[in-house]
């Protein structure tokens, strides 16, 4: 897998590499160091993509406000929560594996499942795990105060599994664990129905919030220090503000970009059907905007596009990324594939390759196509044999590391702004992102500059990385 880009949320992607590790807590409308401590303490593993790592900010909030405290190892935990993913059935493994685990640490720990896979497997982990005493899917998030309490009062068997809901996850406090980039969520849930995928499933239906509850956490972001900020939905550019003020996505970001102290603004992850001129137009006209879009293609040929009900073709795909083409910034711009998809011939991924050098892109998580329970492609014949699928992922990986490499040769000599978020003591080099969100590796005189904004000419390029040197 390229990885570039650290920002998959359609389908699986990493954690973000490089950040420092320090964890900052963001105050809301409540100072939770008022909130007498309850004597107990938690434990969140996160699996899965960014929005799912948000989800957990957002529960060690309502956890801290009831008086827990957080700790970093699972041994001194007496509440362990997984948040989970199953968008691939790796990830959904691994979760019964360390459920499996924790299997004689009850009852000195309460076990809770949240998330996708909660959702997914429902009450059915109950009796697979019966160590467990909690399992809530993400669409049942704002009943989790509620849900605790019966928890904290000895009950076994609490779930929260509803998925008709319009409400949205709402915190008075997020624990932010990224020192250098926040992150708010704007939409939840989905109303596509691609046919390979879990998510409308497991996280509901598509609820936006309110711009004002956007933007006044926006600003509370920005007077704690925070200069950038990730907007994230499954389909984040599908966002309708719900309250009178009825702003677009675009009304949002404009707004979101003018905050004061908000310097940097992303978004993903955006679904080409919703992705429409006038956000080129805004990120080409507001600095503030990042110059990047991670766009997910799946596939390049139309045919298994409406196979997987994507709702595009190639050439309608092709057309969105001629404008960024187009546009007077130049744009980053990554996305998502899968090959393998049933039915997909020898021709279909030879189209998948090609869209590839017609985009031009700078990062591509690419996954092997694999079946997942309550999705229609499960039914779908002519499924592509495993050693296939490895061929083809092999093939489109080294394809797409040509391009970047190409790509990023190109940009030696140029000189970019990089916020600053880790720092590599062995190299003696700092690292960063730019505003098109690439990794930038570079030396420095100075001694400390994590969260600074700097200048950085390139001297050296890889698929992965550009590299060079603080302009002092
Ligand atoms: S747009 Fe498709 S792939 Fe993305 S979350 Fe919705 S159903 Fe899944």
């Amino acid at each position: 897998m390229s990885k570039t880009f650290d920002i998959g949320i359609e389908t699986l992607a990493g954690k973000p590499q490089a950040a420092p590790q320090a964890s900052s807590e963001e105050a809301g409308a409540r100072d939770v160091s008022t909130i007498p401590p309850n004597g107990k303490s938690f434990y969140i593993e996160t699996f899965g993509c960014q929005m799912n790592a948000h989800d957990s900010e957002k529960v060690a909030g309502v956890l801290l406000e009831r008086g827990y405290r957080a700790v970093d190892s699972l041994m001194h935990a007496d509440l362990v929560l997984y948040n989970t993913c199953s968008i691939r059935e790796k990830a959904a493994q691994k979760v019964f594996s360390r459920l499996g685990e924790m299997r004689y640490a009850a009852p000195r720990k309460v076990i809770g499942v949240l998330g996708c896979l909660a959702q997914q497997e429902g009450e059915e982990i109950f009796e697979r795990a019966p160590w467990v005493s909690l399992v809530c899917g993400s669409a049942s998030y704002r009943r989790l105060p509620e849900l605790m309490a019966q928890v904290e009062e000895g009950g076994r068997r609490v779930s929260g599994l509803d998925l008709d809901t319009e409400e949205t996850f709402e915190t008075e406090f997020t624990r932010r664990d990224n020192p250098i980039r926040a992150y708010i969520t704007i939409i939840e849930g989905c109303d596509y129905a691609c046919s390979y995928c879990v998510v409308p499933h497991t996280r509901g239906p598509e609820r936006s919030r309110a711009s004002d509850a956007v933007l006044g956490e926006a600003r509370r972001l920005a007077d704690h220090g925070y200069s950038e900020i990730q907007l994230l939905g499954q389909t984040v550019n599908s966002y309708r503000d719900p309250s009178p003020r009825g702003l677009d996505f675009v009304g949002l970001l404009r707004e979101v970009a003018a905050v004061e102290g908000i310097r940097r603004v992303r978004f993903t992850t955006s679904h080409p059907n919703d992705f429409h001129r006038a956000i080129v137009e805004a990120i080409d006209e507001i600095p503030a905007l990042c110059d990047h879009v991670h766009l997910p293609v799946q596939s390049g040929s139309t045919p298994i596009l409406r196979a997987m009900r994507r709702t595009y073709t190639r050439d309608e795909y092709l057309e969105k990324i001629s404008w960024i083409h187009a546009a007077r910034r130049a744009f980053s711009i990554t996305s998502d594939v899968i090959v393998g998809f049933p039915g997909e011939t020898e021709q279909d991924f030879e189209e998948t390759l090609t869209l590839l050098d017609a985009v031009g892109y700078d990062g591509v998580f690419s996954f092997k196509y694999s079946p997942r329970p309550n999705t229609a492609a499960t039914a779908m014949p002519d499924a592509v044999l495993e050693e296939e699928k490895s061929r083809r992922l092999a093939i489109l990986m080294e394809r797409q590391r040509q391009i970047q490499i190409a790509r990023n040769e190109k940009l030696v000599g140029a000189t970019f702004e990089v916020l600053v978020d880790g720092r590599h003591e062995s190299r003696d080099q700092w690292s960063g992102r730019t505003s098109g969100n690439r990794l930038v590796n570079f030396t420095s005189p100075r001694q400390s500059l994590l969260g600074e904004y700097v200048q950085v000419r390139i001297t050296r390029a890889s698929a992965n990385s550009i590299a060079g040197e603080q302009v002092i």
